[in-house]
């Protein structure tokens, strides 16, 4: 059995998924959550070089809020529309790990930062709004990796990572379909990124999934036992997971089985979910409130400033770009994907006097997009400004060049950082309007092609494009297309007359 093709439809007929999603993110904080140590790029860092006394677990040291993980904290709550809970409580979470020293991880239990939120995604059903029951902070562990040294295996311990903070976003099981999935983590996503508190970047795994899956009989209201899928870094993993899990849980019931409440891995090589244990409970990890912190007090007064400081969210961007500019939604998605790629959009639109913000949404993410990708560019980057980008657009619809051209133009802006006029008068490609000049050409292309004219005289219409093709060709690319149009129809209509 796989996680595709026939058994997926058999469930989606017989039975409906119930999904629960939890998302670490780690906060972008300069330094970690109780102590003083830098954050690094626990990819590249030298290993345990970001390393105090308190992040390594000693005992006898005593750990610090940091204010501005808690502010991140409250960012992300008010964006998902949660009360933020004027006091939280930061608990110890129990367990041994070898890339957790103290032996117990702080997190928030009782008394989580923020409660009862909602996302709202966009979906090929239309909107559907995801509950989300809590978000929390709590501390990142270390890392391990495991190596064969001298014929034996070992593993390392780095603790770069350990006590990082982390907020915990957690859904209530609301989505029904890999495809709502998606969307409530890209939409996640997005917001994080938006806010400045998160980078998104999933292959330095700065944000991690675990989901929670299970099936009922379609139309049943009670919930069915579910499995939690641990540790899944990117959406492909987490989307192939969740597909697999519920084709595999469908063939149990199918059969008469029942579904285990357990903890999973997902198997990337052979792209199936495995049994990491049995599910654990809350009292396993015996919880108790972290003595050596203080309940958390977040002010209204401050929860009022860091809303005042909120960005524009991501969804209410791109509705305003579409409304604004007149943008389709497709366009308008895109171009919020990322908020440098919608300043530089707006700031282009701005600095426009003749042509559309339509064909500014065109160019960016037509030409300029295959450019950013094929050099890897960001666009703060790139040797043409917003403004520059205008200008541009500005000739063109003035008529001063035509579209084609326009590409050469651009790129050769893009190489040099020059004008598209420094361009244009450097290169020679103005646009050819004079009627006469190109009138003589289609005359030239007509008397030196009499074959292909008696063909077309003979009914084989299509040859007008090639015809097109030999005069615009003939002017070196630069005829007005709307002249040598007119130009070319007249002398055609004219051979016709005879
Ligand atoms: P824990 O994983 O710590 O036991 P919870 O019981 O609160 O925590 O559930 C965690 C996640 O599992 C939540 O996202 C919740 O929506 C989801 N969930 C709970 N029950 C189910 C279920 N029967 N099917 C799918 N998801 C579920
Ligand atoms: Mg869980
Ligand atoms: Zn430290």
């Amino acid at each position: 059995m796989d996680g595709t093709g026939c058994d997926k439809i058999h469930y989606i007929m017989q039975y409906e998924a119930v999904i629960g999603l939890e998302v670490h993110a780690e906060l972008a904080t300069q330094t970690k959550m109780f102590c003083g140590c830098r954050v690094v790029d626990t990819t590249t860092s030298r290993p345990n070089s970001s390393v105090c006394p308190v992040c390594a677990g000693m005992p006898g040291t005593l750990p610090v809020l940091n204010r501005r993980a808690v502010e991140y904290g409250v960012r992300v709550a008010l964006a998902l529309e949660c009360e933020v809970n004027h006091t939280s409580i930061f608990a110890r979470k129990n367990y041994f790990y070898p890339d957790l020293p103290k032996g117990y991880q702080i997190s928030q239990y009782e008394q989580p930062l923020a409660e009862n939120g909602r996302l709202v995604i966009d979906t090929s059903e239309g909107e559907r709004v995801i509950r989300v029951r809590r978000a929390h902070l709590e501390e990142d562990t270390g890392k391990l990796t495991h190596i064969t040294d001298d014929g034996g295996d070992c593993s390392l311990v780095d603790l770069n990572r350990a006590g990082v903070p982390l907020l915990e976003i957690v859904s209530e099981p609301d989505m029904h379909s890999v495809e709502e999935v998606r969307a409530y983590a890209t939409g996640l996503r997005a917001i994080l990124r938006a806010l400045g508190v998160n980078s998104g970047n999933m292959e330095k795994g700065v944000m991690r999934f675990e989901a929670n899956v299970s099936i009922r009989p379609a139309g049943s209201d009670q919930l069915g036992t579910r499995v939690e899928i641990k540790n899944l870094n990117s959406f492909r993993a987490m989307e192939r997971a969740i597909a697999y899990e519920l084709a595999r849980q469908a063939s149990l019931l199918e059969n008469g089985e029942t579904v285990s409440q357990e903890t999973l891995g997902w198997d990337e090589p052979n792209q199936r979910t495995y049994v990491q244990r049995s599910k654990e409970e809350a009292h396993d990890y015996r919880y108790f409130p972290e003595p050596d912190i203080p309940p958390l007090a977040v002010e209204a007064d401050w929860i009022a400033q860091i809303r005042q400081r909120m960005p524009e969210l991501p969804r209410d961007k791109t509705r305003r770009l579409q409304q604004q500019y007149g943008l389709i939604p497709a366009d308008a998605a895109i171009l919020t994907s990322e908020s440098d790629i919608a300043a530089y959009f707006e700031d282009c639109a701005a600095a426009l006097k003749q042509a559309s913000a339509r064909s500014a949404a065109n160019w960016i993410t037509g030409e300029l997009f295959a450019h950013l990708n094929s050099t890897g560019a960001e666009i703060t980057h790139i040797r043409v400004s917003p403004q520059s980008l205008a200008e541009l657009l500005d000739i063109i619809e003035a008529g001063g060049i035509n579209q084609n051209t326009a590409k050469t133009v651009l790129a050769e802006m893009l190489a040099s950082g020059s004008s598209a006029q420094q361009v244009i008068s450097e290169k020679g490609l103005a646009q050819v309007t004079d009627t006469g000049f190109i009138s003589d050409l289609v005359k030239e292309v007509l008397t030196t092609n009499q074959k292909e004219l008696a063909s077309y005289l003979a009914g084989k219409e299509t040859l007008a494009n090639w015809f097109f093709g030999q005069v615009m060709s003939a002017a070196g690319g630069k005829a007005s297309p709307a002249v040598l149009k007119e130009e070319l129809e007249k002398q055609l209509t004219e051979a016709r007359r005879g």
